[in-house]
């Protein structure tokens, strides 16, 4: 927890925000793996073509779906709810004109006041170039945006698109959405797409047997990385400078996994990270362009040095890697590579025309893997964090790293965990159908939104 919110949990604290209507950060459910995965019941309504399945998806988990009370209750399901649900599930693929519209109504009027602490809303839709009216379903973004900034206490918004055949590919996505492992993502439309997708024997170890490089892996968001993408199975080689080699020994023993000290804007880097991971593992499944620099300026007073490095190490080798790992073969036919943007690529920042640059060119970097993989079964994407606590941000000035943490739905900054998660789920070999999506950690961040 910040100072602040440790002072809005407190008694005389609660009181003050609650009477000066300050931003009340409310301390977030992340995923413990002994914990349940939600504090209550789903409660499920629409009447689209995922209704259905996804319930049964629901329960296949071990998860209490309900329907809203007044609904007709489906067979098998209560129709009343007795507990605070934990989550509102809405299949909005039923709507098919603009006056369907007022069914989101009908369904969440009566029950968003009762979701419960850290409470989920999924609005489920039919990608809108697809659908019978385009205006229709493209509204359901303004809702699901809206309601994400409306939710107190840790709740969180999001819009599925699911394609017309990707009806059995929403299991990865639902368990990320829903449970603790999307603590700091709010206010996304993610898009699913249809094609076969691989159902891990152990969802508790998806990537049991594969092996994940995590370049920039030695601290912040890197070492969290490499600590998820372990816990769920994968051997990890973890990349980072000779100067930060004892840091990079301690990530890797923490992971039982393993190291290559190396600058990767060295010319010769992409043929020694291939000849490694072929050699020692055989290839790659999973490869996460983390490491990034900032060489902040305003732009006229930016030397050529702080542009070309920002350059190269945030975009112009990760995508020289790529081509290597492709080329090579390395990286294996289910593979994933998953950039790091950020917000400031989406919204651009003073003081950061390199770094935006750079990191708008990882969204464009992942969108032409996308077109590149796809039907292949690998898959591109990116995670575009916001304000996540790290040695990055806590260097920035108090009262800009103030603004910072406050100017989002949730009121407070992310944990390097929250985009590790989110690197995780992108990995899964269950997200096969999420291709060419960036996913904002970010907390819907104002900056951008
Ligand atoms: P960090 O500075 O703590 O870690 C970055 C790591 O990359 C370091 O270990 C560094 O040694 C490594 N690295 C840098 N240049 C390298 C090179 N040439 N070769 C190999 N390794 C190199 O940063 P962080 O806050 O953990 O950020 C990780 C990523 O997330 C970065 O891409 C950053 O731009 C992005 N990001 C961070 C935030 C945030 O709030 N912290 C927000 C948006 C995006």
């Amino acid at each position: 927890m910040d100072r602040y919110q440790s002072f809005a949990r407190s008694g005389f604290g609660r009181f003050v925000v609650g009477k000066l209507g300050l931003p009340d950060p409310y301390p977030l459910r992340r995923h413990s793996p002994t914990g349940p995965a939600l504090d209550g019941p789903v409660l499920l309504g629409g009447r689209g073509r995922l209704v259905d399945p996804v319930r049964t998806t629901l329960e296949s988990i071990g998860l209490d779906v309900v329907a809203a009370p007044g609904a007709e209750a489906a067979p098998g399901t209560a129709a009343e709810v007795s507990e605070r649900p934990a989550a509102l599930l809405f299949d909005a693929t039923g709507i098919e004109r603009v006056e369907d519209l007022r069914e989101l109504h009908a369904f969440f009027h009566p029950v968003i006041r009762s979701l419960g602490p850290c409470g989920r809303v999924v609005v489920l839709g039919t990608p809108p170039a697809s659908a019978v009216s385009r205006s229709a379903q493209r509204a359901l973004e303004g809702f699901t945006r809206s309601v994400g900034k409306e939710l107190k206490r840790g709740g969180t918004a999001q819009l599925v698109h699911v394609a017309e055949g990707a009806e059995g590919n929403v299991e990865s996505t639902l368990r990320f959405l829903l449970s603790g492992r999307s603590a700091y993502v709010s206010g996304q439309v993610v898009r699913i797409g249809a094609g076969p997708v691989e159902v891990p024997a152990d969802w508790s170890a998806p990537l049991a047997g594969e092996v994940a490089l995590v370049t920039g892996a030695s601290r912040g968001i890197g070492a969290a990385i490499a600590e998820v993408l372990s816990r769920d199975g994968a051997h990890v080689v973890c990349l980072d400078v000779p100067g930060q080699g004892d840091a990079l020994s301690a990530v890797a023993n923490g992971v039982s996994g393993s190291t290559i000290q190396l600058d990767i804007t060295a010319p010769d880097t992409p043929a020694r990270i291939v000849d490694h991971l072929v050699q020692r593992h055989g290839g790659v499944d999973v490869v996460v362009h983390n490491a990034g620099i900032t060489r902040d300026r305003t732009l006229g007073r930016m030397d050529a040095d702080r542009w070309d490095a920002v350059v190269q190490v945030n975009l112009a080798c990760q995508e020289r890697l790529n081509q290597a790992l492709v080329d090579s073969g390395a990286l294996r036919p289910r593979g994933r590579v998953v950039g790091v943007s950020s917000i400031a690529g989406i919204a651009g920042n003073v003081g950061q025309t390199n770094y935006a640059t750079t990191k708008a060119g990882v969204i464009g970097m992942v969108e032409e893997l996308a077109a590149q993989f796809d039907g292949t079964g690998a898959t591109a994407n990116a995670v575009a964090p916001g304000f996540i606590e790290t040695r990055m941000t806590a260097a920035v000035p108090l009262v800009i790293r103030e603004a910072g943490r406050r100017m989002n739905s949730l009121s407070q900054g992310g944990l390097p965990v929250d985009v590790a998660e989110a690197v995780a789920w992108l990995a899964h070999p269950a997200s096969a159908g999420v291709n060419g999506t960036v996913v904002r950690v970010c907390g819907q961040s104002l900056l951008g939104a």
